[in-house]
């Protein structure tokens, strides 16, 4: 069964993937087909298995022979991993919690591309997790979004510009189901790792004008979330 997941997953990723580049472009998810970014050769059925084709392909383009970008493998493992994990049981809550972390995945790796938080999914996703949230008698915090707010605007006052508007949008939506120590917990996870990839950035003498701090609060969201499930 996880195998069956994990491999359901590694198609699911390398959707989700295609939908994080086109997106934020003004591009269309349907047209034109994948294809290879460099030389625009439309893949073929075999060039298309997750994970196989282009490990077999030497990561490489068939066509042009340009090296590929190891993004889409990493989507592809990553989301593969996402459904073995959150999906050991079949259930209408494991559903709900996989959608609230594939949807904040998408997010992130918008926002680490383009240092934004994608309007139109965020509504959409957002709307969509309310909805069924509603629907599956989750606990609702409704409070937690306005105190979320209220901080926020402390902490601009304290320290301008250290969180972008699209960051408070996120973690005020993730207040609504979350207690707030765990929304702490989130919170540390991601200073701290966003922390180590800044100091990372450093060490290659790689100069950021700024972080996106979504890949960081979704692995805080992906680490608390496992934690609740152990
Ligand atoms: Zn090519």
């Amino acid at each position: 069964m996880y195998i069956l997941w994990f491999f359901i997953g590694t198609i699911v990723g390398s959707f989700l993937c295609l939908v994080a580049d086109r997106l934020p472009r003004q591009q269309s998810i349907l047209y034109p087909g994948s294809h290879c970014s460099f030389c625009g050769h439309r893949l073929r059925p075999q060039e298309m298995i997750p994970i196989l084709s282009i490990i077999l392909q030497k990561v490489r383009c068939t066509h042009c022979q340009h090296k590929l970008p190891l993004r889409y493998l990493f989507c592809e493992v990553a989301t593969g991993c996402l459904f073995m994990l959150f999906l050991p049981v079949l259930s209408m809550e494991n559903f709900w919690v996989l959608f609230w972390v594939l949807s904040s995945f998408v997010l992130a790796l918008i926002d680490y591309d383009t240092y934004l938080v994608e309007g139109k999914i965020f509504l959409f996703t957002g709307s969509l997790l309310v909805l069924s949230g509603l629907l599956l008698e989750m606990p609702l915090h409704w409070s937690h979004p306005l105190i979320i707010i209220a901080c926020f605007y402390l902490l601009q006052k304290l320290m301008p510009d250290s969180m972008g508007t699209g960051d408070l949008w996120v973690l005020a939506l993730w207040s609504l189901f979350l207690l707030m120590y765990e929304l702490l917990i989130i919170l540390l996870i991601a200073s701290a790792s966003g922390i180590l990839f800044y100091g990372y950035q450093q060490l290659r003498k790689k100069n950021l004008r700024e972080i996106p701090f979504l890949p960081f609060l979704f692995l805080g969201l992906c680490l608390l979330q496992l934690l609740k499930k152990a």
